[in-house]
């Protein structure tokens, strides 16, 4: 018999960087399932058939416009499996806010066994590379394993880069089922 999973993973970061759009790129076509919540998140599903025995509903949360104060209430990070952790690379101040969202997911919520929540951090608008800050971004390598990330992918919700964020969103699922 198939066993259904619901994987609920937050997507966080400074106004624009792009989680919105990566949601989309990602999500794509079934987007079907999209709901305005009144407590002011998004979420989105997408429905994975991830082997012969598991389906997973992985619910992508989204923030409506609530950035600006720089950290979330508990009920929206409650039950979260995973965070995506946005942050734009040509904009520094933006890679500079990433610790804070981090400190915020890490402050609300953990796992069931009290461990923190496995969070992905993305260097989104990949395809703005030239006017991009990467000869002043510490070397994401060391800097993932200095704060407690997962890993880093670079990513670009405008050109198609679809492998990258899928490998950033399957990281943190494999991590759960596993
Ligand atoms: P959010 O506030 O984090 O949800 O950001 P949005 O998804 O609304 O994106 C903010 C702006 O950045 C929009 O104008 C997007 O079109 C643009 N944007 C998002 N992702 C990318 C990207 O990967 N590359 C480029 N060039 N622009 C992007
Ligand atoms: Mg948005």
């Amino acid at each position: 018999m198939q066993q259904e999973r619901l994987l609920k993973v937050l997507v966080i970061g400074d106004l624009g960087v792009g989680k919105t759009s990566i949601i989309k790129r990602y999500v794509h076509q079934v987007f079907s399932q999209h709901y305005r919540a009144t407590i002011g998140v998004d979420f989105a599903l997408k429905v994975l058939n991830w082997d012969h025995k598991t389906v997973v509903r992985l619910q992508l949360w989204d923030i409506a416009g609530q950035e600006r104060y720089g950290n979330m209430t508990r009920v929206y990070y409650r039950e979260a499996v995973g965070a995506l952790v946005v942050f734009d690379m040509t904009r520094l101040s933006t890679f500079q806010a990433v610790l804070k969202w981090k400190g915020d997911l890490d402050s609300k919520v953990a796992l069931g066994n009290g461990t923190p929540v496995p969070a992905v951090l993305l260097a989104n608008k990949c395809d703005q590379r030239r006017h991009g800050l990467c000869p002043k971004l510490p070397k994401l390598e060391s800097f993932c394993n200095d704060y407690g990330f997962v890993g880093w992918y670079e990513t670009s919700a405008k050109v198609r880069r679809g492998s990258d964020r899928s490998v950033a969103v399957w990281t943190l699922i494999c991590d759960r089922l596993s």
